[in-house]
């Protein structure tokens, strides 16, 4: 491998240490950062997530609800859940986890979420402000790709980004947050024709397509920055990304590794995005 390789582990330990001073400063003057994390599957990987996240905020002085309403919960019991979390005021940071029980829609229900609560930017409302360049929590995934290239140096005025993926919580929110910095944005999806080509012209490309193995050499330039979100379990219980890290390895100038590139990051941002919400929410 030739590739620089673009941890995400040190910018998440500062993330994280920052978070851990402020959630301290807030507690001691009497407003004890709470995240609320609502979740209605019996789904093997969103448990092992929602473990990952209460350690996560257990390490940095944030409290963290969990309310499961099981797997049977209908779309009314999950929004008046949301409702109820919304309007408590003891409550700074909402997070519905996916998947829910079918038919009821992730996007309808996280309506339900305020949206100064909304920080892993579930409701299409902070999309919608994110979008119009208003403030608003961007989904932690999305701003983890364009904070791990910052902290590597990656200038992005004026670069050709080619984000791979279009789904709400990371695809189009990181094609947002890169053309806010200015980057020339192309944003692919499982109906580009011949995606290679337009991958191998970028100078960053993002891979969020949730397939193994979908980015290989012949799609990235020689010297690319390649991000890699994707998250795929493997059968022998790991984890792999949607870059194939042997190949681009030996083309690309810089690659995230999986894990420990984007993942780390994106639990720290939402625990960054929790004290900011309880900063905010004590101020209003
Ligand atoms: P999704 O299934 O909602 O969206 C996948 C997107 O990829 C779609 O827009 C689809 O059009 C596109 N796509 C699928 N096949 C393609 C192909 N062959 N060519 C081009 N585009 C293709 O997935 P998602 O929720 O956006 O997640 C994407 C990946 O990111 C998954 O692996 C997921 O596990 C991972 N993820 C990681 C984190 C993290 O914290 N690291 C967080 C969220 C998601």
């Amino acid at each position: 491998m030739t590739a620089a390789v673009l941890s995400g582990r040190e910018l998440a330990a500062a993330i994280k240490s920052e978070t851990a001073a402020e959630a301290a400063r807030l507690s001691a003057a009497g407003t004890a950062p709470t995240l609320a994390v609502v979740v209605a599957t019996a789904d093997e990987s969103s448990a092992w997530y929602v473990r990952s996240i209460a350690r996560a905020t257990e390490q940095v002085g944030i409290a963290c609800d969990v309310v499961d309403l099981g797997q049977e919960a209908t779309g009314p019991e999950i929004r008046r859940t949301l409702d109820a979390l919304s309007a408590d005021d003891r409550v700074h940071g909402i997070i519905l986890q996916t998947p829910l029980p079918p038919g009821v829609d992730a996007q309808e229900m996280a309506l339900a979420i305020r949206f100064d609560k909304d920080v892993d930017g579930a409701n299409p409302l902070s999309l919608g402000r994110l979008a119009a360049g208003l403030s608003a929590f961007a989904p932690a995934t999305a701003e983890a790709v364009v904070r791990i290239l910052e902290h590597h140096g990656v200038d992005l005025a004026g670069r050709h980004v080619a984000v791979v993926g279009r789904s709400t919580v990371v695809g189009k929110p990181a094609a947002h947050l890169l053309l806010d910095r200015n980057a020339t944005v192309t944003v692919c999806h499982s109906r580009t024709r011949d995606l290679a080509a337009v991958t191998s012209a970028a100078d960053v490309v993002v891979a969020a397509a949730g397939r193994i193995g979908l980015i290989t050499a012949d799609h990235v330039a020689p010297g690319a920055v390649v991000v890699d979100v994707g998250t795929n379990p493997t059968e022998d219980g790991g984890l792999v990304g949607d870059v194939d890290a042997a190949s681009v390895g030996e083309k690309a100038g810089a690659l995230t590794p999986v894990p420990g590139g984007v993942g780390p990051v994106t639990t720290a941002l939402l625990l960054a995005h929790t004290v900011q919400a309880a900063s905010a929410l004590r101020r209003a």
